[in-house]
């Protein structure tokens, strides 16, 4: 059956000592609850070894934010899967809107990305959402449907079962403006659909799917009782240990 999920999300926050410390504090406050779901960080890439020294894999994932579409080589600046995997880090977030819609990231590229993370065994957190003018003219489901389907449907069953995936609508990243929990329901069984069709109901039905996008303490209960949300990929409630155990202990 699958997983529940909480993972943070902390984008480019934090310094290193700063970030050690929140993960000092969420590593801390997990020894103390009893969690029905599984916790992961994902962070800077700068932070990576050292949040990993001070972490109980037991109880605490860690993932990178992004990695890159090539192996190796002269691609100044980038960050391969291998080297992720070096860290001790497990997952990695891909697609996510800030990288699609900043840095031009593409299914073609994401497709690599996704291939790289799997053959180092990370596990993508592969995020997909629709932006406002879509979720107002309708097209949404559409719109998440070629996002999975250009993206990851090359996969073998067997690969495909290793993504997480991530429903992020982007209007509401960062807005704090929550879709409702019967907007993330639609969307989360229309994608467990897609998936079934696809790779078959047994595939849907073990893939977690989690939702994103201003999740916080108050809100999260809702939308974690929603049968096909499994969890919920968290920004800025991830920044403090406090807020982000409050979405933790929602399940
Ligand atoms: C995110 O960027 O993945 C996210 C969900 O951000 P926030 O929770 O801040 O909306």
């Amino acid at each position: 059956m699958r997983k529940n999920v909480v993972a943070g999300n902390w984008k480019m926050n934090t310094t290193l000592q700063e970030g050690v410390k929140l993960a000092e504090d969420v590593n801390e406050a997990l020894k103390n609850v009893d969690a029905k779901c599984d916790v992961v960080i994902c962070v800077p890439f700068t932070h990576l070894a050292s949040v990993n020294a001070v972490i109980d894999p037991a109880k605490l994932g860690l993932g990178a934010e992004n990695c890159a579409d090539h192996v190796k080589g002269a691609y100044t600046g980038e960050i391969s899967a291998p080297m992720v995997a070096s860290t001790g880090a497990t997952y990695v977030i891909l697609g996510h809107s800030e990288r699609r819609q900043y840095y031009g990231e593409t299914s073609e590229t994401l497709k690599e990305k996704v291939n790289l993370a799997l053959a180092n065994n990370l596990t993508p957190i592969f995020c997909i959402g629709e932006v406002l003018e879509q979720r107002e003219n309708g097209s949404y489901l559409e719109v998440v449907k070629s996002q999975i389907e250009e993206a990851l449907f090359e996969l073998s069953a067997e690969d495909f079962s290793k993504l997480i995936l991530a429903y992020e609508p982007v209007w509401a990243i960062g807005t704090g403006k929550t879709a409702t929990d019967d907007q993330a329901q639609e969307m989360h069984a229309f994608i467990r659909g897609v998936i079934a069709d696809k790779y078959g109901k047994e595939v849907a039905d073990n893939t977690s799917i989690l939702y994103g996008g201003s999740c916080k303490p108050s809100n999260a209960k809702a939308l974690f009782a929603k049968p096909d949300v499994d969890g919920g990929l968290i920004g800025g409630a991830a920044l403090e240990a406090e807020s982000f155990m409050g979405i933790v202990t929602a399940f």
